[in-house]
């Protein structure tokens, strides 16, 4: 569903890629580790799209990504994204959040729209809070939310960004409690995390980067089977 070939991104002098190759078959979770500065995040904004790159491929779909003439639209619309912070519209409503890309993008109907935003609550487990605000939430629930309003695009895959990294830890268990029913549902998702135990358990593969490459990567054990000596040293350290 998501491959990147040789994947090379400069910021000016700096090279933050050199030359970045993974996929991610249909149905598969990947997780991206690795410490502060590595790369994860800009290889997910590469993906779709928020970042250009300088040289190799990157495919969605069997659709060329770093093709000048891409649909961006379409392609935002087949890859979601979840972030950290999860930017709801404090003046909007849970629902009104969910149906506002669908009703802008796809034009989708009020009735409809309400519809969509049923399904996408059932599937974060929110379905009492359609039509509490953002402020009425946890961050917990808020970023369940944010994953209902990407969800509600029907995305072929979705990317996550240390979306767990702001909460507290009784709150981040119900966020990877959601992305494990997403992943056991067959959703294809890039998940940079810190949570070794949720790479472990729930990814099919794991990818160490480091100082902008794949360092090292395998199933879910190779956390508890380290090769190499940076692998070893952040599953020690941390950070
Ligand atoms: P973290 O775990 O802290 O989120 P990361 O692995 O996601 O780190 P990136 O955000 O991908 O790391 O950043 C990789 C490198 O690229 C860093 O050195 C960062 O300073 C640099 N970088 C990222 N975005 C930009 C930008 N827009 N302009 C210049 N440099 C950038
Ligand atoms: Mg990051």
């Amino acid at each position: 569903a998501v491959s990147l070939r040789d994947v090379h991104k400069r910021f000016g002098e700096v090279e933050v890629l050199k030359g970045v190759s993974f996929d991610v078959a249909p149905g598969e979770v990947v997780a991206v580790i690795g410490r502060s500065g590595s790369g994860k995040s800009t290889a997910l904004r590469c993906v779709n799209r928020l970042e250009t790159i300088q040289s190799g491929e990157i495919e969605v779909h069997g659709r060329r990504v770093d093709d000048p003439q891409l649909d961006l639209r379409a392609l935002r619309r087949d890859v979601g994204m979840v972030f950290q912070s999860y930017n709801l519209f404090p003046h909007l409503t849970v629902a009104e959040n969910i149906t506002l890309a669908p009703r802008r993008v796809r034009k989708t109907p009020q009735a409809e729209a309400r519809h969509i935003a049923v399904e996408a609550l059932a599937r974060v487990g929110l379905s009492d809070k359609i039509d509490a605000y953002p402020e009425q939430l946890s961050g917990g629930q808020q970023q369940r939310v944010a994953i209902a309003r990407s969800l509600a695009m029907e995305p072929k895959v979705m990317l996550f960004d240390e979306v767990t990294s702001a909460l507290d830890p009784h709150l981040t268990g119900e966020v990877l409690k959601v992305m494990e029913a997403l992943a056991k549902g067959g959703m294809t998702m890039l998940v940079v995390t810190h949570e070794m135990a949720f790479a472990r358990r729930v990814a099919d593969r794991v990818i160490f980067m480091h100082t902008g490459k794949v360092w090292e990567t395998g199933a879910g054990e190779m956390l508890a089977n380290p090769q190499t000596p940076e692998l070893r040293e952040f599953l020690a350290n941390g950070l």
